[in-house]
């Protein structure tokens, strides 16, 4: 077997069998197939496509390239959480205390940023003295302790995952249902959740543009999820505008903040509470999903959600003090407002926000500064920006609709016309601006 063969044969349109497959993932994670040719691997991939059998295939050799995640120190049914990546999309932050405060043990290993969305690691790193590393031990140790652990991608936990989803990253092979489907579950797989609740994001800030690639997507991963012996289900939510007000690090732990101190965008609590929801179905706390949101809502209203953040950022080494108060956390440089008289067409004076072009706007946040250009790019946490107004709001000439943060006034302009070029106004509103599309289970498969 070579790799030049294979490379070939996937260019060609041919099927890969399982042996070749674990072939190429098993020398890329050992170093002796460079990234030149995994590069070059991913992009047949991404134009040729994989079929079931051999998106499976792949799942399992990334799985099985590194340990596998031994939870059964942990007391009870562990729920693990995934989102395919969107812009806005602190849901973790918000879901995996509402969770552990209703006594639903959260093991959660969470990534970086990719392409033009966020991370959670990303995040809970803009919280000062938050450690995102800890011992396996110290990790199941917590889990029982607080009900709550979330660190990163551990070394030898899907390694090849790892090292492919860096390549992806800077290779413009990401938004593939195959390579998607087998980055996540490889990883759920691996981390040892007994279920798995997925957020597949659809729309114009998501991987997935349109709702028939969004299905696909979530019915592979819930069809590997059951073969695997995990149940797993797929809630599709709209990505076609950010999630929630905020976009960038420190920003976005400010809002989640926020939500769990019961203050709350609508959008962005009605995609928590989905997940919490069939979370806590999946975790067998109820089977009634009226019920379920009641527990939820208890717990917010409650304080005790908060209280559980709290303690998960203590236990992580972070301080407690920029939850408590969140004006602490450090701000960028400058701020510049777009004001509704930037995107209206010059002859009018109000119109509809009607139309975001949503990546643009993850990419004004990573031309800030708050995302990677290269692997080994270090970001800013503080730039990004807030959003005032949303799909289907009335816009005026002097509303400001957003606010950019940043720390170079350069990148600031260079981000500004991204995001005043994203947008489309029309003269009446015409959006009805859908948050949850649908919801996949092992019976839609
Ligand atoms: N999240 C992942 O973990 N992998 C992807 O490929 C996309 C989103």
């Amino acid at each position: 077997m070579n790799t030049y063969d294979l490379i070939m044969k996937k260019r060609d349109g041919g099927e890969l069998s399982r042996d070749e497959i674990n072939y190429i993932v098993n020398n890329y994670t050992k170093g002796s197939l460079p990234d030149y040719q995994m590069a070059a691997f991913l992009m047949a991939v991404y134009f040729q496509g994989m079929n079931y059998q051999e998106t499976t295939n792949l799942t399992l050799a990334m799985a099985d390239s590194g340990d596998r995640l031994d939870l059964s120190g942990i007391k009870g049914r562990i729920i693990d959480k995934h989102s395919t990546g969107g812009v806005g999309d602190k849901t973790t932050l918000i879901v995996a205390p509402i969770l552990a405060a209703l006594d639903v043990p959260v093991a959660k290993m969470s990534g970086r940023g990719l392409g033009h969305t966020g991370g959670t690691i990303d995040k809970l790193e803009a919280i000062p003295g938050f450690q995102t590393t800890i011992s396996e031990e110290c990790f199941v140790k917590q889990v029982n302790d607080v009900g709550l652990a979330i660190v990163g991608q551990t070394a030898n936990l899907a390694p090849a995952d790892k090292k492919i989803y860096a390549l992806r990253d800077v290779t413009a092979t990401v938004d593939n249902i195959s390579l998607i489907a087998a980055s996540i579950m490889s990883k759920k797989l691996a981390a040892g959740a007994d279920g798995i609740v997925l957020d597949v994001k659809c729309g114009t800030g998501a991987f997935m543009k349109n709702i028939n690639d969004a299905r696909l997507l979530a019915k592979t991963m819930v069809k590997i999820g059951e073969m695997a012996g995990r149940e797993t289900v797929a809630v599709i939510s709209d990505m076609n505008e950010p999630l929630g007000n905020a976009v960038g690090n420190v920003l976005e732990v400010k809002e989640a903040i926020m939500c769990l101190k019961g203050v709350g965008d609508i959008r962005l609590m009605t995609v928590s509470k989905t997940l919490a929801c069939h979370m806590l179905l999946l975790a067998g706390k109820t089977n009634d999903e009226k019920q379920a949101y009641q527990m939820i809502d208890e717990v917010i209203a409650s304080g005790t959600a908060l209280d559980k953040f709290k303690e998960f950022v203590f236990a992580q080494g972070g301080n407690t003090a920029y939850i408590d108060n969140i004006d602490l956390f450090p701000k960028a440089k400058y701020k510049m407002d777009i004001l509704g008289k930037n995107i209206l067409p010059k002859d009018k004076s109000q119109g509809f926000l009607s139309k975001c072009n949503n990546q643009e706007i993850g990419m004004a946040s990573l031309v800030l500064g708050g995302g990677r250009e290269t692997k080994e790019s270090e970001i800013d946490l503080t730039v990004g920006l807030t959003i005032h107004k949303r799909l289907g709001d009335k816009i005026s000439s002097d509303d400001v609709v957003f606010s950019l943060y940043g720390n170079d006034e350069e990148k600031l302009l260079a981000a500004s016309k991204r995001v005043i070029n994203a947008y489309e106004v029309t003269e009446n509103k015409d959006n009805d601006n859908n948050i949850i599309y649908d919801v996949i289970t092992k019976n839609d498969i």
